[in-house]
């Protein structure tokens, strides 16, 4: 079963009435702010309804610029940060690498637009932390920090590591930032760094606004044509008063951040508690809202098991080889019942 049949399944069992707790999705369990609900309102009221440049309207633009500190001709408004991505990675006519674990999306795009790709394993006794001397001859480089499924982050010394990569062996670095803003420790961007890079971010997880469709992309012009051509290709442009809504929002990020790092930090350091008191090796996350736990056993077997007891998370095997490894989203605040259910699941699986 695929990650997204298996989600199928879980969304179907909910609305026939089973009673769930969802570690299973990447949707912040935090509203949207209320500033941000009365922009859209007002968005609407004042007509922003049509369609927009392809690029996204140019106030957003501007405003993204200046947040990232690049010129405007480097900045594209997608329909969220996957857009980009999918763009990104068809375009790369050589070959992708990924680093495992990753989100599973990166591979499914990869092998929908039939793209060369290999890719370079972490483990969790090195706290997943990559080693691209392992790289081989490559095109593009895929990376995520705050990462998605472990929660961990590079230093800014890997970032430059990379960026010099990038220069001596003319590897186009695609750095796939959506969870920076909910580090809870300092992180770097590739943005800082002089090297050919596309990075992708978006208002999904930051600012709750996952159902708007508002991501964006910087990077040379010449990306930024090939980004944008898929974009008048297929959905014309982001919607406008969503657009307008992600203005009010970037007026607002630092308090946003700082207020969502602290509520999923808080919620980790609970959890790895929990989780390790009940016997699964977990890495401490620094940031985003997911935790990478491994126990002895199959993590499928576990995973359908754990979802007969009212409990969904999903297994390792979409993010790489690790069939031993789930993911857990933390996006609730029951989670002593649920891992009091993971424990008696990992019992019978191991
Ligand atoms: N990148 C990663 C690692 C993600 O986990 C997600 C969403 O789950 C995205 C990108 C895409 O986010 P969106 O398209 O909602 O902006």
């Amino acid at each position: 079963m695929s990650v997204y049949e298996l989600i199928d399944k879980i969304t179907k069992m909910q609305a026939e009435g089973k009673d769930l707790i969802r570690l299973d999705i990447g949707q912040p369990d935090l509203p949207v702010p209320d500033e941000i609900k009365e922009a859209t309102k007002n968005a609407i009221d004042d007509d922003r309804t049509g369609y927009t440049h392809s690029k996204g309207i140019p106030k957003l633009r501007e405003s993204i610029a200046k947040l990232h500190n690049v010129p405007e001709e480097n900045v594209i408004v997608t329909v969220g940060g996957k857009f980009p991505i999918y763009s990104a990675m068809a375009c790369n006519c050589g070959k992708t690498t990924l680093i495992r674990p990753c989100w599973g999306a990166y591979p499914l795009i990869l092998n929908k637009t039939g793209s060369n790709f290999d890719a370079i394993d972490t483990t969790i006794e090195s706290g997943f932390q990559p080693d691209f001397d392992a790289i081989g001859k490559t095109d593009m480089i895929a990376i995520n920090y705050p990462n998605n499924p472990t929660g961990i982050t590079i230093s800014g010394d890997t970032y430059r590591e990379l960026s010099d990569m990038s220069k001596d062996r003319d590897i186009t670095i695609l750095s796939d930032e959506v969870y920076t803003k909910m580090a809870f420790c300092e992180t770097d961007s590739i943005t800082n760094y002089d090297c050919d890079y596309i990075c992708v971010s978006s208002f999904s997880k930051t600012f709750s606004m996952t159902g708007y469709r508002i991501g964006y992309a910087i990077s040379s012009e010449e990306n930024i044509k090939k980004i944008q051509e898929f974009q008048q290709l297929t959905t014309t442009s982001p919607t406008e008063f969503a657009q307008y809504a992600a203005l009010t929002a970037l007026e607002m990020i630092d308090e946003a951040s700082v207020r969502i790092s602290r509520f999923y930090e808080k919620r980790m350091k609970e959890a790895v508690s929990l989780l390790s008191d009940a016997g699964f090796e977990v890495v401490p996350s620094q940031g985003t809202f997911y935790l990478f736990p491994r126990i002895n056993g199959d993590s499928n077997e576990f995973a359908m098991k754990l979802l007969k007891e009212g409990v969904s998370v999903l297994p390792g095997s979409p993010f790489g080889p690790y069939e031993r490894h789930f993911r857990i989203s933390l996006v609730t605040d029951k989670m002593e019942e649920a891992v009091s259910k993971m424990e008696k699941v990992r019992k019978e699986v191991e």
